[in-house]
């Protein structure tokens, strides 16, 4: 089971979300001049629902959250009218699934769906464009005004180039939540892959393949990292230790080995090591992707 949220933005009462339609007015996060880049809900292919705690139940698998919110939309659908009916659907859902989290400081929300038939999106059944135009959020544990006008930190740490790779190289919502509230992952690899090949590759050379395939191949190590930590209570690089969010750093002296240049990217895909040999088998399995990588970006015709 996967697993990261960046840093620690979705602790309980310094959390909020949106999740539907661009009703959202506070997107502050953004560089002045930069137009503004809509990572909630960047495409019909996908969507985020990080901050209203969707990786935070116990069982976080795909699968898992797939049911999960597969069942409580149905519910949404059928049972709530207006707003006199939210009560008995949060209750009816808080009674019925399992509210075992993670982290008891990060919020799971109930109002977290399917936005579309095809679940191909997550979001926040309260949005007005869930409800022909009728905004519930007001019930919620945010309220209204946070749930509409939070941005997550990605919002700002992010480049524009490194918004836009990463929403053309990802196709759903499950990989894609893991991937954009992970700050450190994807600066630590468009850093690599900028010094291998000498500049920043414009963020439309991610559309083609197999480009787009190749990096897509390393954000799914978030799936399958073989080196990630049987330790479940991490978020990528952080865990919690009560309400503080901490790293645990890799330790390469232990291994009799230099700090890694990827140690950023280790950390991010909670990594552990048990020999010098599993670390380097590490080392060359990210190299491995940026070399191919920059090879296929090369290759591009548009490439100079
Ligand atoms: S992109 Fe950020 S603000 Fe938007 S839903 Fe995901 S975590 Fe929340
Ligand atoms: S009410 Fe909607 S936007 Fe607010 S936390 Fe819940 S799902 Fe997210």
């Amino acid at each position: 089971m996967p697993f990261l949220l960046y840093t620690p933005p979705l602790i309980a009462r310094n959390h909020p979300f949106h999740g539907g339609g661009p009703t959202n007015a506070a997107f502050s996060g953004t560089m002045p001049d930069e137009p503004f880049t809509h990572l909630c809900q960047p495409d019909s292919r996908k969507s985020c629902g990080a901050c209203c705690g969707i990786y935070n139940y116990a069982d976080s698998s795909r699968e898992a959250l797939a049911a999960r919110l597969r069942r409580r939309t149905e519910r949404f659908r059928n049972d709530v009218r207006d707003a006199a009916d939210l009560p008995a659907f949060s209750g009816m859902i808080r009674a019925a699934e399992d509210q075992t989290r993670r982290y008891e400081v990060i919020f799971c929300c109930e109002y977290v769906g399917f936005l579309d038939g095809d679940e191909k999106k997550v979001g926040c059944l309260l949005h007005p464009a869930q409800n022909n135009g009728k905004d519930l959020r007001e019930i919620s544990f945010y309220g209204r005004e946070l749930c509409a006008g939070h941005l997550c930190p990605s919002y700002s740490f992010l480049s524009r180039m490194e918004k836009l790779a990463l929403i053309h190289v990802m196709e759903d919502w499950y990989l894609y939540g893991l991937c954009v509230t992970d700050v450190d992952l994807v600066k630590q690899y468009f850093r690599h892959l900028a010094d291998l090949l000498g500049e920043i590759p414009p963020a439309e050379r991610f559309r083609e393949e197999p480009v787009r395939t190749i990096a897509r191949r390393f954000f799914e190590f978030k799936l399958h990292w073989p080196f990630r930590s049987p330790e479940v209570n991490r978020f990528g690089r952080f865990y919690f230790d009560g309400a503080q969010h901490m790293i645990r750093p890799i330790d390469y002296g232990a291994l009799g080995c230099e700090r890694s240049g990827f140690d950023g990217i280790f950390l991010s895909l909670t990594s552990e090591f048990r020999t010098p040999d599993e670390l380097k088998n590490a080392e060359d399995r990210i190299q491995r992707n940026i070399t191919e990588l920059a090879g296929a970006l090369r290759a591009s015709p548009d490439f100079r």
